[in-house]
């Protein structure tokens, strides 16, 4: 073990889980690896929007120009006292390293700064460019990050071929699992207006909730697609109602819900909105409906980039990744819209956000190698 420790990607991995990044705040990671990029070549150019750190770095000007992104920032540790070893002090048992962060994702950004020192060390002029965008609000509001530097980089008609994403994609071994896509999210803030009265004398009011029920029975018996070759079918959530003023003789005067799609290719949020409104208005009913989207669904097509990464797992792993499009959102969301083939591969996410987070040492050096090997066959 204790030789293992001392690889320099487990030592960098060390001293970024030291580094107390919970989100917005990037705590100094993105100095620690610009400080290793500048070494390599790399420009780094640090893009602070608000309280959010991000950091844009890239070496050569060449095209076409493969993209590793991430972000430093954390979720917070929750109690520590529930946690076995302190939260920010990586702490080894057996192949484990544990720590806030160790699987989401600093262990992605370790792998990618070692995996570029060991392929430039050996290919210094290779083809196209490399380049890095490293955000430190992931886990937070995501407003200030990926979002804006992909903004700052379409002004700049600076244009991103390939992304390697290094969030925690592994579901039970290294590898298992790579993203190439991911559902859209959209969310619906409803509010719908009655008029309050004596439970005794419905026909004196309007309740809200009896406008609401037929719509809600609707919105949930429609099959809303069967999913495609790569998406599950879109599934509608509801996640809040309320109404009720909190007397058992008076019925309300207002309801409020909230729900949430998450959606295939079959739609865009346009067409998603339509849909809805379309069942709303066909039932008498006085309601407000606000959108809030997350993100469009987003999927890269086979090609050199999945191509490569699904090779590279191979003769890392010995397995065929499954390609999918399962999981929450990510900033893949950001990047795709821009033109960028994007695909995210990284250690086992058991453990993400949990108390006792952790990664497996022997992964996150085989992961280096696997992007080593993603670099060498798309830039040679
Ligand atoms: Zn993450």
């Amino acid at each position: 073990m204790s030789e293992r420790k001392s690889e320099p990607v487990i030592d960098l991995l060390c001293s970024l889980v030291r580094r107390v990044s919970i989100t917005p705040d990037d705590a100094g990671c993105q100095l620690l690896l610009a400080d290793r990029l500048a070494q390599l070549g790399f420009e780094c150019e640090t893009l602070q929007f608000n309280d959010v750190t991000n950091l844009w770095a890239r070496r050569g000007t060449a095209s076409p120009v493969l993209c590793f992104a991430g972000h430093t920032d954390v979720v917070p540790p929750g109690n520590e006292a529930d946690w076995s070893s302190g939260p920010f002090e990586p702490t080894f048992i057996g192949d484990r390293l544990y720590g806030r962060g160790s699987a989401d994702m600093k262990s992605g950004l370790a792998a990618m700064i070692i995996a570029l020192e060991n392929f430039l060390a050996e290919h210094p002029n290779h083809d196209g460019s490399i380049a890095l965008l490293i955000t430190s609000d992931e886990e937070g509001r995501a407003r200030d990050g990926t979002l804006k530097v992909m903004a700052e980089l379409q002004k700049r008609e600076e244009h991103i071929d390939w992304c390697v994403l290094g969030e925690p994609s592994s579901q039970r071994q290294l590898g298992d699992i790579v993203r190439i896509g991911r559902r859209g999210s959209l969310s619906g803030m409803l509010t719908v207006r009655g008029v309050q009265g004596h439970v005794a004398y419905p026909q004196l009011a309007d309740n809200p909730i009896r406008r609401f029920a037929p719509v809600l029975a609707e919105l949930h018996q429609t099959a809303w697609d069967d999913g495609n070759e790569f998406f599950p079918p879109t599934s509608f959530q509801v996640v809040d109602v309320r109404a009720g003023i909190g007397a058992p003789n008076v019925t309300p005067g207002e309801l409020s819900a909230r729900f949430n799609f998450r959606y295939s290719t079959e739609w865009t949020h346009e067409s998603l909105k339509e849909k809805v409104e379309s069942i709303f208005d066909a039932h008498d009913i006085d309601y407000e409906l606000n959108w809030h989207l997350s993100g469009e669904p987003f999927l890269t097509k086979h090609g050199k980039l999945i191509e490569s990464v699904s090779q590279a797992v191979l003769e890392q792993a010995g397995l065929e990744p499954e390609l999918s499009t399962g999981g929450g959102t990510s900033d893949g969301r950001f990047i795709s819209p821009a033109g960028v083939d994007v695909v995210e591969l990284g250690p086992v996410n058991a453990s993400i956000h949990k108390v006792d987070e952790h990664v497996s040492v022997t992964d996150v050096i085989a992961l280096t190698k696997m992007y080593q090997r993603i670099i060498e066959l798309m830039l040679l």
